[in-house]
């Protein structure tokens, strides 16, 4: 069913507490953890407690769900003390994009310059 833990799925794996994480931040909805191969002094996911592949079809099938992860993205933010030199909340979506989880998560980045566009 859609939304189900999969077996296969790193992320859900992490939600279940089968592969360990650091985690940040735990609300009703989602849970937000630091990436194992940081970017940027911060960079930190906020993924959804259910699973869908990708961004938009989490929002596409649970709205407000996908509003929870970008309001547990912005208290990251707050709790990491990044706001005020700028961050970025960003959804890989797809292979092609650089997407290598397809369970949908946000990463958080901060801490340094960001330079635009990505690579
Ligand atoms: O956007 P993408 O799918 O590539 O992001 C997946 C992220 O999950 C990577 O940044 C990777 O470092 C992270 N990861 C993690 N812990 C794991 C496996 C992957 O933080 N156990």
């Amino acid at each position: 069913m859609a939304g189900e833990p999969q077996t296969d799925c790193l992320f859900c794996k992490i939600v279940s507490g089968d592969i360990p994480a650091t985690f940040v931040r735990e609300s009703e909805t989602t849970v937000a953890f630091r990436d194992i191969n940081p970017q940027a002094p911060t960079h930190i996911l906020v993924i959804p407690r259910v699973h869908y592949p990708d961004a938009a079809s989490l929002a596409a099938a649970e709205p407000q769900i996908a509003a929870d992860v970008l309001r547990e993205a912005g208290q990251v933010a707050a709790d990491e003390k990044i706001e005020a030199n700028g961050y970025r909340v960003v959804f890989n979506t797809g292979a092609g994009a650089g997407q290598t989880v397809f369970h949908a998560h946000a990463h958080v980045l901060g801490g340094r310059g960001l330079n635009w566009p990505p690579g």
